[in-house]
């Protein structure tokens, strides 16, 4: 689908992406702010990086991710800086987007996947949200959402009934640490946490393993004591870090903090993975 926004003068651009590592800046940089505050506040557009279809990683079976752009976090292993302003992202009609969703219905179902929201942070606009999950599950689609949690608090219980699956990133469990790494608190995120516990709504926990960053085995045990006693953790996934996002940064003119890091070895990884299945969770 091409989108041209009425408010721009730009080429068209593809809502469809390969994959979200494409650089997308500036595509929505001519919208009125009062137009970008009412549809915030309406849920009646949004701001998406891109649509991408086939991922098998965002969520059970075969998914749909909608890329959002938008984020309060600044986290020094980002590998899609781009989506950080919203101002980066295509604006799209809610029924837009949902027309593009009800493409993949059928197949969806055949493949018992669905539609995960991603990002960026899906939450920066959680009225829209909230009402392309709606969309989702009156057509029979399996919903997940993407987030790092912060803005949990944004959904009510009813918002938080059209999600079947949250994707929780913690980054890091010591409140400094959690600083340095995305430069905001941790104390939302574990309130969201314990919040889906209480309503046991499935989790499946990510955690970026970063050498030198994330990777100190005493905070990666608070994270795994922490998950295990929530009781609602389906799973695990310890991503480990890799350069592929290295180009944004350097494209968007951007001090890399991790210019010479190397993904971690098969050896931190195995022990990480150790540390979560040890407390009993199922970790890949
Ligand atoms: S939360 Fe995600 S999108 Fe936001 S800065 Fe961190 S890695 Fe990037």
């Amino acid at each position: 689908m091409d989108v041209m926004p009425e408010t721009q003068t730009l080429r068209p651009v593809s809502l469809e992406a390969k994959n979200p590592f494409e650089l997308r800046v500036g595509l929505s940089a001519k919208v009125p702010e009062s137009e970008v505050r009412a549809a915030l506040a309406s849920g009646d557009m949004g701001f998406l990086h891109s649509f991408t279809t086939g991922s098998t990683v965002d969520g059970p079976g075969i998914r749909v991710v909608a890329w959002t752009s938008g984020c309060m976090f600044r986290c020094q292993y980002c590998h899609n800086p781009d989506t950080w302003n919203m101002g980066n992202g295509i604006p799209v009609t809610f029924e837009k987007a949902a027309e593009e969703l009800s493409k993949y219905r059928f197949g969806l179902k055949l493949m018992s996947g669905g539609f995960t929201l991603s990002g960026g942070e899906p939450l920066m606009q959680h009225r829209f949200a909230v009402k392309l999950f709606t969309a989702a599950q009156a057509m029979g689609i399996h919903t997940a959402l993407d987030t790092n949690g912060y803005f949990g608090y944004r959904l009510t219980d009813e918002d938080l009934e059209k999600v079947d699956l949250v994707l929780l990133d913690i980054k890091a469990f010591d409140p400094e640490r959690h600083r340095q790494v995305t430069g905001m608190d941790v104390d939302a995120v574990l309130r969201f946490a314990k919040r889906l516990s209480a309503r046991r709504k499935p989790v499946w926990l990510r955690f970026v393993l970063v050498p030198g960053l994330t990777d100190d085995q005493y905070d990666i045990a608070k994270i795994a004591g922490f998950a295990s006693g929530l009781g609602n953790i389906e799973r695990v996934d310890v991503l480990p870090f890799h350069q592929m996002g290295r180009f944004k940064w350097k494209q968007l003119n951007l001090p890399y903090p991790l210019e010479d890091v190397e993904p971690p070895s098969q050896e931190v990884v195995q022990r990480v993975l150790a540390q979560f299945r040890a407390v009993g969770l199922k970790a890949v």
